[in-house]
């Protein structure tokens, strides 16, 4: 370039205000080099001291009069003079660079918490004199018959230091009295700051759990990870391990390792398998040097968890995907357990895959990564089998002998045999023999992407939302609520569109099924968990422990109840409708069934007890559901990258989309379309393939009109490069100010 450059610069990235930036002028000498995100060294201020500064834009133009602006200094590249923060900065980088977004959105991603917070102030009453001088006033205040005086000294006798709380509490010492004594120089008053802990002490106890020795596959895996992890420079490992092989204590070997070299570990799991539980088995091997981080704590105890890990206080931060950005000084590794899991992919601008990023962040550190599945997704499994990543399997279950008994029930064959009902005769079977046992019963109702709508049977119509380009479900039979954007409406008695009065909800909801369930057997203890049971604080907590504590027989949920949770009690799972997910609109739809029905037949029988697993499909040849039941990854496997290979979907190829969304459904069309010519024009010699623009499977949301564009190509690079292209082309084109357009690499 040979005009005058511009960099738009962040000092402080500690402050609140991240979009404060300065412009500064790039030095010819250093124009080819600077990125976004690099970190450089600026005159600031008055006084133009030098100041390290983080370039977050760089542009052609002025904002002020060029004459005055000053010129950045030099460009630090070295990577081992970069503080963790630093590369924290450089990370965001490289995600606004794959994902696309401003480097603002990605650096609150990955710098989350900003706003100092307050320290928690703990307040204490100490005593200030030697015991003979308070035992002298001691007998003073005897004397005069002043009692809190005596109680408050007696007990300083004893403990020498008392949280405030029990003082003016248990001990019900007023305010006065506590000055009186701090006045006469008895006592004194504390204050110390600590940091908030989410994990209560008093709940949590390193008691009570036994501690295991690794089976023989364990103990190949971790001295073999372990191995790679001394000796080569292959960074990622893969443990593809059954359902209940212990992958878990697979994971804790391998941290206690990397504690003993002074590092520290990251284990990301789904937030909804962050239970008690989880947590329980690391505090047990690690005690405080663990904590936890997830949405549900509140800000000053999320801050404080930050700092922690910054000062060292911790060696090992459990949460889910937001806790891979924990400022660790020295981080050995990043665990990420169920790696196949939906909700490791981010909604949000920028809409990053974790797994990309915890590579990412691994590289930058020199960090190691472990994966750990029962289900592979097919992005890490084929990377494995090329040998990009080391594969490590765990085909036995640790503490049962055998995986559980399988079998598909066709329901077609029941409607032909008169059984109308929700839960197959054979389902019906084993469930009386189950609880004739007193074993525990889990039925899993797959409703992803999925719920039960109202139709007309007279004329088909169908009841849908007027904001959203989707049906309403019906809810506790009265109402009808869109769960995309909240509009809720009474059910009507007669249809809108021909009047008549046949209509009737379609599909299944947990509710319905618990009626079943209660109806066939009366005398089961019965749990249900969904979206209306698990609103309230531990709702989910509360209904997962009463099922662990054997309060109830049956446990009816949602996708909810399949993940990571260890119930040894449990013998028989039934999954209702298990072909449902197989029909949603994205290429992932066998995979994503797959999995499911395997992680759920994966919660039967990890007990002493053999397992009982019944399947109930519409579609009993499809390979998933025959896969999953022969609990088969490997056939799974092989069907669906070829089937992948034929459609040239990812992992075989890299898919960008790019979402448009507008009030205005003529502008929309005529703004993809542009961006289709655009693309058609540069993806000539790049061998991009264009399909669309088509509107998105729900083409309304909100109001607004939806359509999606998919690029596909065999590098990710092509996909990046014309991804910035478009970003530009949006970006000066006045006609993209109302659309708004979003992209996601390989979703
Ligand atoms: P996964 O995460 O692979 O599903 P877990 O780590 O939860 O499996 O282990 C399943 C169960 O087996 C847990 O109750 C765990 O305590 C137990 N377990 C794991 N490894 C061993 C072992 N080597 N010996 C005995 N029990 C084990
Ligand atoms: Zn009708
Ligand atoms: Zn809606």
């Amino acid at each position: 370039m040979s005009g005058p450059m511009f960099a738009d610069i962040i000092v402080d990235i500690s402050h609140e205000k991240l979009d404060r930036t300065f412009q500064y002028l790039v030095p010819e000498n250093l124009q080819k080099n600077i990125r976004i995100g690099s970190v450089v060294q600026i005159p600031f201020g008055r006084s133009n001291r030098a100041t390290k500064g983080y370039v977050v834009g760089l542009s052609e133009q002025a904002q002020f009069d060029p004459g005055r602006t000053k010129e950045v200094g030099a460009l630090l590249t070295d990577m081992a003079q970069l503080s963790g923060e630093d590369r924290l900065v450089a990370l965001a980088a490289w995600m606004r660079d794959t994902y696309g977004s401003t480097m603002i959105q990605a650096l609150r991603t990955v710098i989350p918490v900003r706003k100092r917070m307050e320290k928690r102030v703990q307040k204490s009453i100490a005593l200030k004199m030697d015991s003979v001088q308070a035992k002298e006033s001691l007998a003073i205040f005897c004397r005069k018959n002043q009692r809190a005086r005596v109680r408050l000294l007696t007990a300083l006798l004893e403990e020498q230091e008392i949280p405030y709380e029990l003082v003016t509490g248990k001990l019900n010492i007023s305010l006065a009295t506590i000055r009186a004594l701090e006045e006469q120089q008895i006592l004194e008053i504390r204050s110390r700051s600590v940091y908030r802990n989410p994990l209560d002490a008093g709940k949590l106890s390193r008691q009570g759990e036994r501690n295991v020795t690794l089976n023989e596959e364990q103990r190949r895996t971790v001295e073999g990870i372990w191995r790679e992890w001394q000796e080569t420079h292959r960074r990622v490992s893969l443990i593809y391990g059954v359902t209940g092989s212990g992958k878990t204590e697979v994971y804790m070997e391998l941290i206690a390792r990397t504690i003993e070299q002074g590092k520290q570990a990251i284990v990301l799991i789904p937030e909804i398998a962050l239970t008690y539980q989880t947590v329980m088995r690391f505090y047990h091997r690690f005690g405080d040097r663990i904590s936890i981080i997830h949405s549900r704590l509140s800000a000053g105890e999320r801050y404080d968890q930050f700092e922690r890990a910054a000062r060292g206080e911790i060696d090992v931060m459990i949460g889910p995907r937001s806790a891979l950005f924990i400022p660790f000084p020295r981080l050995g590794v990043i665990i990420m357990d169920e790696e196949h899991e939906p909700s490791y992919q981010s909604e949000t601008m920028p809409r990053y895959h974790t797994r990309e990023v915890a590579i990412r962040r691994a590289e930058l550190e020199d960090a190691r990564v472990i994966l750990g599945s029962a289900t592979p997704s097919l992005e890490a499994y084929s990377r494995a089998l090329r040998g990009e990543y080391g594969l490590y399997k765990l085909e036995r279950r640790a503490r049962s002998s055998a995986l559980p008994q399988v079998e598909i029930t066709d329901m077609r064959e029941e409607l032909r045999r008169g059984n109308r009902s929700i839960l197959s005769e054979e389902l019906q079977k084993k469930m009386e023999t189950a609880l004739q046992k007193k074993r525990q019963i889990m039925l899993f109702l797959n409703r992803r992407g999925y719920s039960g709508f109202l139709s007309c049977r007279s004329c088909g119509h169908v009841i849908c939302c007027p904001h959203c380009d989707v049906s309403l479900s019906v809810h506790r039979g009265s109402r009808l609520i869109c769960h995309y954007c909240g509009h809720e409406e009474p059910r009507p008695s007669k249809c809108p569109s021909c009047g008549s009065e046949l209509l009737s909800g379609f599909g299944i909801g947990t509710e319905q099924v618990e009626e079943t369930v209660k109806t066939y057997f009366p005398q089961a203890r019965v749990l249900r968990m969904d979206m209306d049971t698990t609103r309230k604080k531990d709702g989910h907590e509360k209904i997962l422990s009463a099922f662990a504590n054997h309060e109830a027989d049956i446990l009816i949920g949602t996708q909810m109840i399949v993940k990571g949770h260890d119930f040894p009690e449990v013998t028989l799972v039934g999954i209702l409708a298990a072909d449902i997910s197989l029909h949603a609109s994205d290429y992932r739809a066998s995979e994503r069934t797959f999995q499911l029905l395997t992680q759920a037949a994966g919660r039967a029988g990890r007990g002493e007890h053999a397992g009982e697993v019944v399947i109930q499909t519409y579609d009993p040849e499809h390979y998933a559901v025959q896969a999953a039941a022969s609990q088969d990854y490997d056939r799974f496997y092989e069907e669906e990258i070829s089937y992948r290979m034929l459609g040239g979907y990812p992992p075989d190829r890299q898919m960008l989309s790019v979402h448009g969304s507008c009030l205005q459904e003529i502008h929309l069309q005529t703004a993809m379309e542009y961006l289709r010519r655009f693309a058609q024009k540069i993806s000539e010699k790049r061998e991009i393939q264009i399909f669309g623009p088509a509107p998105e499977s729900i083409a309304k949301l909100q109001d607004a009109y939806r359509m999606v564009l998919y690029l596909k190509a065999r590098k990710r690079q092509s996909l990046i490069e014309m991804k910035n292209l478009l970003e530009k082309y949006i970006e000066i084109n006045d006609g993209y100010k109302t659309v708004n357009i979003q992209f996601d690499m390989n979703d």
